[in-house]
């Protein structure tokens, strides 16, 4: 029994048809258990190099739960933090839209990433495309 993990990723493998517990599975069955295995690992790879590094997610949490407890003790201050954060924000996350643009990704891909949907990511960021 071989075993198919990333993090977020668990593979299984039936009747030569690779799936992952994330909602992912192959269209069509492999010629061989290996193959299948294969096409998970690529699944999974792939899946895996579009989410952010853990240390990375931990600093925002950490960024959050401090501007909040900021806000309960030392709201003024707080406000000028979070007028500081949108400063670099909002350019920051029209460049990454304009980047992942230019690699071929479509408007479902950017919204499903921002948690929006199509239509709103194509309303907030189309001015990007030229
Ligand atoms: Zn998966």
């Amino acid at each position: 029994m071989s075993d198919l993990e990333l993090p977020g990723h668990h593979g299984t493998v039936i009747d030569h048809r690779p799936t992952c517990d994330c909602g992912w599975h192959a269209d069509h069955p492999s010629e061989t258990r290996a193959d299948a295995e294969s096409e998970w690992w690529r699944h999974a790879l792939i899946a895996n190099e579009a989410r952010p590094p853990d240390w990375l997610l931990v600093k925002s949490d950490v960024l959050r739960e401090q501007v909040t407890e900021m806000i309960r003790t030392r709201p003024e201050a707080a406000l000028r933090l979070l007028a500081e954060i949108d400063t670099w924000h909002r350019p920051l996350t029209q460049h990454a839209v304009a980047a992942y643009r230019s690699t071929g990704a479509s408007w479902t891909d950017v919204g499903n990433n921002l948690g929006i949907t199509r239509q709103a990511a194509h309303e907030r960021f189309r001015h990007l495309d030229t």
